[in-house]
């Protein structure tokens, strides 16, 4: 099916009638094992083994039938899914890093990512630099013999921060390191890290990929040899993180629309974002589609045209005589229809405060140094009409500056 249009690849790859009964859903085999029966029978040789499925922990059909999905979506050679995007994320180090190499960070990441690699991998004996990866000189600069990998995202979490992937894959692989692109903020059809020249993209699938908010999931795509090199340790022993076969099937149900979702956030997004640049309670609009935006033509290089449904914005100081904090809290206070929540990419418009809750985890320091203020607000627009939640921002700076 490699000729067919993206739209089409959503609806029909990897799906197709289940053979045995003809179910054109796709099954969910619930089973943690499986009979060895005919592979005895037929004769334990390697090539039988690898194709037998024996444990879920290994493999599993539905599993295989998302992976070989996403993979074909991404424009990848091949993909492991895993129980969560953390998952993925502490399986690809787990399987790569080892005492005395170097790994290169972006500086603008998501927190519990920088949790792991603060509290765990730097206490293994990771020597680990954080490093602004959108300057590539400041890349260039930092990257050393002993680099292992690049880690980077984009945009990045939570402002949006963009990174020319396809230039630092090209500095990663003159010193043989794998550059990791995180890309939950903008998967398919918006950006293609692996197309672009990144040896891994991972994904947190509890995000848009499913889109429904109804299963935590991880995927990660790429070369197959890395794959496989993934799969068998970080995934199957090391972290023993696979995927559960009923989130697998959730995750191939929300799938199924990303084309659309994925359009519509774009479109929706957009609209909030000029109106947030024109209003006067907001400082700084962070949205890689806006033309204000640092990163914009980057982002217009490598996002297909479509920016995504995530926006940051920096509230103005001293309004009504608030601090940025104060307003912050008072205005979470103050929507009707969007959410405070700490998730993103679900149909419904969701908010969150990065220094009171995703980002809490840094020290003050460290989250000023990148812009992350006391008057940063993340939002994760949904697929609602866009002049409703324009109606519920508007409602809400007006109750903020009056409480
Ligand atoms: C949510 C998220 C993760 C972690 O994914 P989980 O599925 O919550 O484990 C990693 N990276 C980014 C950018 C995320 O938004």
């Amino acid at each position: 099916m490699k000729n067919l249009a993206f739209e089409t690849q959503v609806v029909h790859a990897a799906q197709q009638p289940d053979e045995l009964t003809g179910s054109l859903n796709t099954p969910i085999y619930q089973t943690a094992t499986y009979s060895l029966k005919s592979l005895l029978e037929n004769g334990m040789t390697a090539e039988n083994i690898a194709k037998t499925y024996t444990y879920s922990r290994t493999s599993n059909p539905t599993n295989d039938i998302l992976q070989e999905k996403i993979a074909t979506l991404a424009g990848a050679q091949d993909c492991v899914v895993t129980s969560s995007g953390l998952g993925a994320i502490s399986s690809i180090f787990a399987t790569f890093l080892r005492p005395g190499d170097h790994i290169l960070v972006a500086d603008v990441i998501y927190g519990s990512t920088q949790t792991l690699i603060d509290d765990y991998y730097k206490q293994m004996g990771i020597q680990v630099d954080y490093v602004n990866t959108s300057n590539l000189d400041l890349v260039k600069k930092a990257i050393k013999m002993n680099t292992k990998i690049i880690y980077t995202e984009s945009p990045a979490n939570p402002n949006m921060k963009i990174t020319d992937i396809a230039a630092c894959a090209k500095i990663a692989h003159e010193y043989n390191a794998i550059l990791v692109v995180d890309s939950t903020f903008s998967p398919f059809p918006i950006q293609f890290p692996n197309k672009l020249g990144a040896d891994i993209c991972v994904y947190s699938t509890t995000k848009y990929i499913n889109g429904h908010g109804n299963a935590l999931g991880g995927a990660i795509t790429g070369k197959s040899d890395l794959i496989k090199e993934i799969k068998n340790k970080g995934v199957k022993i090391y972290c023993a993180t696979p995927a559960s076969p009923f989130n697998s099937w959730l995750t191939l149900n929300g799938i199924r629309t990303i084309d659309l979702r994925m359009k519509k956030h774009s479109e929706v997004a957009l609209e909030v974002a000029k109106f947030l640049e024109t209003s006067p309670y907001v400082e700084k609009v962070f949205y890689p589609g806006l033309e204000s935006f640092e990163g914009h033509e980057i982002a217009k290089k490598q996002m297909n045209g479509l920016y995504g449904g995530m926006l940051a914005f920096e509230i103005k100081d001293g309004i009504n005589g608030m601090t940025k904090l104060e307003f912050c809290q008072n205005l979470l206070l103050c929507f009707d229809l969007i959410t405070v929540a700490a998730s993103l990419g679900e149909m419904e418009s969701l908010i969150e405060h990065p220094a009171l809750m995703t980002h809490r985890a840094l020290s003050t320091e460290d989250r000023l140094k990148v812009g992350i203020t006391d008057g940063l607000l993340r939002t994760s627009i949904g697929i609602e009409n866009p002049k409703d939640l324009i109606a519920d921002f508007t409602a809400a700076f007006e109750k903020a500056k009056n409480m």
